[in-house]
């Protein structure tokens, strides 16, 4: 199968031991690596695909660590750069008792914000089937540039472009300015995915409904999908749409649910472009997606809840 490239940061989330408690409340913390690209990644190996990270870590403890993790996965790091002068990004993060979440950045700035366009390793760009990144690395310089250099390799090497905005309104200078960038490069992604919050973020419609996400519809794209958590997932292309029901899981942590979905997505699509075109593949992809998404929701941390395909099936049999 082809060369799924994965773009953006890879960070260390501290999350609280206990749950349910604020940070300043938490007695302790526990390192879970994350960072939605190197999720992406790891998901599309788990599930037995070709992919590499590409990204800038600390030349610290912690990015040596994250590196390691990668190839653990059986991801391809050659693409990953070490910042001599800059930290791995961290972030400390926790579910209040309240359901809202909190988090706090270190990043002034981290290493993943300062990737620059020389850095790039534009063999492996060039290499790649499907070239998959967020928004966090357009959120400010010089790594927005390399992001954009990286996006026009890829294309004109003739990857498809998938996009996952990911929004994380904390680390925006303004909601105004999120939504601006976050949209400046949607004309140019094939395949885009977005939560129902995005998609009411990005609209400034508080609805899911059909005529809603058809705002985010481009003539240039090929597949827009909207996630809704337990309940599955909506599609769109240019010929047909329609939704996906997820299926019933007792959800302990949704963290990486959407990674996961995306990475079962890209998997199946670097295997078969043809499901971009016909709905019925499209649609027993998008269960084998959502089964992905749901297991991940069953144990605490991404990375050691995204599933093998073996356990996706197997979800997917006992429905
Ligand atoms: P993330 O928490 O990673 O940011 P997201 O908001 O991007 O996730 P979600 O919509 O929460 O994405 O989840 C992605 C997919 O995972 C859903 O479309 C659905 O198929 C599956 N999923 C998520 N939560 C559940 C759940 N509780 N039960 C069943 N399936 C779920």
């Amino acid at each position: 199968a082809g060369l799924i490239v994965s773009f953006g940061e890879m960070l260390i989330d501290f999350v609280p031991t206990v749950s349910g408690v604020s940070l300043a409340e938490a007695p302790g913390f526990l390192k879970a690596p994350g960072g939605a690209p190197a999720n992406v990644a790891i998901a599309v190996a788990r599930l037995g695909g070709r992919c590499a990270f590409l990204g800038k870590l600390g030349d610290d403890e912690f990015g040596r660590m994250l590196a390691a993790i990668l190839q653990e996965n059986g991801v391809d790091d050659a693409g990953v750069s070490f910042d001599a002068g800059a930290r791995t990004a961290l972030a400390f993060v926790t579910l209040r008792a309240d359901g809202e979440r909190e988090f706090m950045f270190y990043r002034n700035p981290s290493a993943d914000m300062l990737l620059t366009e020389a850095e790039l390793n534009l063999d492996l760009i060039r290499k790649a089937a499907i070239f998959h990144y967020g928004s966090i690395s357009l959120i400010t310089e010089p790594c927005r540039w390399a992001h954009l250099k990286a996006m026009e390799a890829a294309k004109e090497a003739g990857a498809l472009l998938s996009y996952d905005p990911n929004l994380r309104l904390p680390l925006w200078p303004s909601a105004v300015e999120a939504r601006e960038q976050i949209l400046s490069i949607w004309d140019q992604a094939d395949i885009i995915k977005v939560s129902d919050v995005e998609l009411e973020f990005l609209t400034g419609t508080e609805s899911v409904e059909d005529e809603v996400a058809m705002r985010l519809w481009r003539p240039c794209l090929k597949l827009l999908l909207v996630t809704l958590g337990e309940k599955g997932c909506k599609y769109y292309t240019k010929d047909f749409h329609g939704s996906v029901e997820s299926y019933a899981v007792k959800q302990v942590d949704t963290t990486g649910a959407g990674d996961a979905f995306v990475g079962a997505l890209l998997g199946k699509i670097v295997e078969d472009q043809s499901a971009l075109q016909d709905e019925k593949k499209l649609r027993d992809l998008l269960r084998f997606a959502n089964a992905c998404g749901a297991i991940t929701t069953t144990k605490k941390g991404a990375i050691p809840s995204l599933p093998t395909a073996a356990e996706a099936m197997q979800l997917m049999g006992s429905a």
